[in-house]
């Protein structure tokens, strides 16, 4: 049966197809947006013919400073959906001037107010694979809007091909002006003979071994990557991280999320310094892949912070 049609309130009035499968779309309501805070998302629905309406939530690309005009989505196609009526495959059929639901209300939790605070002055490592970069840019662009420079903000984006790199000429250009790098692009599969950027996926350069050249590079120092120095937000699906998390274990890092603490036991005083925003629905970590676990209690002890495995019924409910 085919689901009830979504009623269409706002224009995409600007698409810009950065690969097939990749773009950037510009939506204008038919009443000025409400302002947001950076990292927020807003709910995108459209109608297919015969299955009826769909929404999916899309992470604000855009600063705020643009809300009265637009917002900006940076969206990928998924090739292999999970559900039947898939909105990236309508949303990549779209022309400049079709038809779209925008929910009015724009939610999300994902921003510095509620994770590490607006008054924290470490450097805040923006940790993004694929369109996880949207809330990102839109915490820079906003502040860059602001106060002419992006201060206080490192981007480490992650990408299969450097084309991939969606806003990379951009940040590299606000963010890339002093000594320190603060805009980092890395691709898995480079193609191109004249990449010279990092080479890896975005979380391979947290592993020891790696953390260090990536310290050096954004200016830290030996050993300054560290939760005294910086916070991380992470952005995107779970491999991303879950692997970013449990290499920066190593450095005395602790997750912000209340499952993740209550599966290291980690203390309720223990102040966290990763927060994240999954795109996907796979526990960032399995509660049965009890090695890992072990492990991420090891790398935490190591570091001084006294988590120790639950009793099994915790661990398996979260509660
Ligand atoms: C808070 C939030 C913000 C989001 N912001 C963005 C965003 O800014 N840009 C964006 O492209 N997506 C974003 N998503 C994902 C988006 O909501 C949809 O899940 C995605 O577009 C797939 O929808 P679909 O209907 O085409 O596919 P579905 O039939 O719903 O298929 C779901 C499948 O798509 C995969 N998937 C979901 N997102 C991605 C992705 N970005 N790249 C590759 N595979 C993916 C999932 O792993 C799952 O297997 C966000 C999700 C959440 C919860």
């Amino acid at each position: 049966m085919a689901n009830k049609p979504v009623e269409y309130n706002a224009t995409v009035t600007h698409i810009q197809k950065i690969t097939p499968t990749l773009a950037i779309f510009r939506v204008q309501g038919d009443t000025a947006a409400p302002t947001f805070i950076p990292g927020q998302y807003a709910i995108l629905g459209l109608n297919h013919p015969e299955r009826g309406g769909v929404m999916r939530a899309y992470s604000i690309a855009s600063a705020p400073y643009r809300h009265a005009e637009y917002l900006e989505f940076y969206i990928r196609y998924v090739q292999d959906p999970t559900s039947d009526n898939p909105l990236t495959h309508l949303l990549f059929e779209a022309k400049e001037g079709d038809r779209i639901l925008m929910r009015p209300k724009i939610q999300g939790h994902f921003t510095e107010e509620k994770t590490m605070g607006t008054a924290d002055k470490r450097l805040k490592i923006l940790v993004a694979s694929g369109t996880g970069l949207a809330p990102f840019t839109s915490m820079v662009f906003e502040k860059f809007h602001q106060t002419g420079n992006t201060d206080g903000y490192a981007i480490i984006h992650g990408a299969s091909y450097d084309y991939d790199l969606g806003y990379r000429e951009r940040l590299d250009d606000i963010m890339n002006r002093g000594t320190a790098k603060r805009y980092i692009g890395t691709v898995s599969r480079p193609k191109h003979l004249d990449w010279h950027g990092y080479v890896g996926r975005v979380e391979s350069h947290f592993e020891p071994g790696k953390i260090e050249k990536l310290e050096e590079d954004l200016g830290l120092g030996k050993g300054g990557f560290n939760p005294n120095n910086c916070t991380i937000m992470i952005c995107g699906l779970q491999g991303t991280i879950q692997n970013t998390i449990t290499n920066l274990l190593h450095r005395g890092f602790v997750p912000g999320d209340r499952k993740l603490h209550r599966m290291f036991g980690i203390p309720e005083d223990v102040k966290p310094s990763i927060y994240y925003e999954q795109y996907d629905t796979t526990p960032i970590i399995d509660p049965k892949n009890e090695q890992l676990i072990d492990e991420c209690i090891e790398r935490l002890r190591k570091n001084g912070i006294p988590a120790q495995k639950p009793a099994p019924e915790v661990a398996a409910t979260g509660a």
